[in-house]
């Protein structure tokens, strides 16, 4: 029997925020602990919450950009719970009335997107327990998707689809090892096209790789429980990268009841339809739009188009080199191979990256002009990405220029002829291969540098073929 995976994906994205959500201290990672604080974020009796514009904007954005319907009236809850990382006792969220439902990213359905406040963070070192509260505060959405994922690849393809369109709106940073980006996956098994099984959510996966190793773990474990005749609990669990697997952290019974209610601190949130559509009409093109783009514009197979839109600036940059180069196919295998290559080579971000995108453009230029072979224009790309030079200078310096000129490259020929007259001999006695060999002799006469087919058609005149 085999049984089918059912996922369903809860991500939280700090929104990129200069301040927190209800009051003024800094969203900045990595100052030294406790310093970004503040009574609101503290939650000390009497302060009272002050809700971030630019917070609200951010996501309302992202609800836009998953084609989410906004509500133009949303309430912010108390989540009620104790943890030593939340002073206050109650963390602002939205509950029954969300910020946005029923969007899609791709075959995905998203469920509902909904602000609230990050927690602190507790450490445990040698025995000693820590709280820092500089991230108490710091604004979220969370997206829900529904449970329409079938397998880690799955889940792996829509948070690469969901994080690249929250950092091509400048919505989060998409930074998951910093926790600007954190995802839980719910996960069930079911006979093919049976009724849903019980779940079990698995809490703060924060690299697409134990994203995709916790799934597939759970989905093996339940799969091997529900073989042998046992019974699935809905319980939280947690992955542990070193060991591979998934322990349980709590049961549905020892689960919270976190009592919402709306916070009499703040009114509802109600954002005018014509603030929506201002800011829909700020959105860039999103990642799988401009793919297709790509594939329909520039004829890029659909691998090569996902590549190119990985990030806004790295498809920047591959326009600005096809619109240079007037040969957008050629731009696409210059900057998926060796772009990409070396950027990931010398750990560089493309806004760090020597060759503009015009320099690589003109490249390709000169070699569909004819001006330089294939060759030697990786010689130069590969000077341009060490010295930042012109390419043109770069062919100067090293007299790479091809040569072009049918009466020198004759001239050449006339003189391999002359000197290779055993093997002319048999190549016209019927010795076809030979003719390679010929070839090879002219271009080592010419350094290499003659074009291609012309000295291949001109060798042939010569030899009477
Ligand atoms: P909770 O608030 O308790 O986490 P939700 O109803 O909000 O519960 O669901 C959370 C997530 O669980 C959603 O992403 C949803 O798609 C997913 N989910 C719901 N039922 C199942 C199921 N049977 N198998 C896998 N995922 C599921
Ligand atoms: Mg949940
Ligand atoms: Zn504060």
């Amino acid at each position: 029997m085999t049984w089918e995976a059912v996922i369903g994906l809860e991500v939280h994205a700090h929104l990129a925020t200069a301040t927190k959500i209800f009051c003024a201290c800094s969203t900045s990672f990595g100052a030294p602990p406790n310093t970004q604080i503040c009574p609101v974020c503290l939650g000390y009796p009497g302060a009272l919450p002050v809700l971030n514009r630019r917070a609200v904007e951010l996501a309302i954005r992202a609800a836009i950009a998953t084609g989410c319907t906004i509500h133009e009236r949303s309430v912010f809850a108390r989540k009620n719970y104790f943890y030593p990382d939340l002073p206050k006792g109650y963390q602002i969220s939205q509950f029954d009335q969300p910020l946005a439902t029923a969007g899609r990213i791709g075959g995905v359905r998203i469920l509902r997107i909904h602000m609230e406040e990050d927690a602190g963070k507790s450490i445990h070192t040698g025995g000693v327990s820590h709280v820092d509260l500089n991230r108490a505060g710091t604004p979220l959405v969370e997206i829900v998707s529904e449970p329409d994922i079938r397998s880690a690849e799955e889940a792996d393809a829509y948070l690469t689809r969901l994080r690249q369109i929250l950092m091509y709106t400048d919505v989060c940073d998409g930074n998951m090892e910093e926790g600007s980006l954190r995802c839980d996956a719910n996960v069930s098994v079911r006979k093919p096209g049976g009724a849903l099984g019980t779940r079990t959510e698995i809490k703060n996966l924060n690299s697409f790789r134990y994203l995709r190793s916790a799934i597939d773990f759970e989905i093996a474990r339940q799969s091997a429980v529900l073989e042998s005749g046992g019974v699935i609990t809905q319980e939280t669990r947690l992955y542990d990268p070193s060991a591979g697997e998934t322990r349980p952290m709590r049961s549905k019974e020892e689960a919270h009841d976190y009592r919402y209610f709306p916070d009499p601190d703040l009114l509802p949130l109600v954002v005018e339809r014509a603030w929506i559509d201002e800011i829909a009409r700020a959105i860039p093109e999103l990642p799988h739009i401009r793919a297709e783009r790509y594939q329909r514009d520039f004829a890029l197979s659909a691998v090569d188009a996902e590549a190119l839109v990985t990030s806004r600036p790295l498809a920047g940059y591959f326009e600005a080199a096809a619109d240079a180069s007037g040969n957008p196919r050629a731009a696409a295998n210059w900057v998926r191979n060796e772009v990409l290559r070396i950027l990931n080579e010398q750990k560089l971000d493309i806004a760090d990256y020597r060759v503009t995108p015009v320099n690589l453009g003109r490249l390709i230029r000169l070699i569909d002009s004819g001006a330089i072979g294939g060759k030697s224009a990786k010689e130069v790309f590969d000077d341009m990405s060490a010295s930042g030079d012109d390419p043109e200078q770069i062919v100067t310096r090293r007299g790479l220029a091809q040569i072009s000129d049918p009466d020198v490259i004759r001239e050449a020929a006339r003189r391999v002829i002359e000197r290779n007259a055993t093997q002319v001999g048999q190549y016209r006695a019927g010795k076809a291969q030979l003719f390679g060999f010929l070839v090879g002799q002219l271009m080592k006469e010419t350094g290499g540098k003659a074009k291609a087919e012309l000295a291949n058609s001109i060798l042939r005149e010569l030899l009477g073929s």
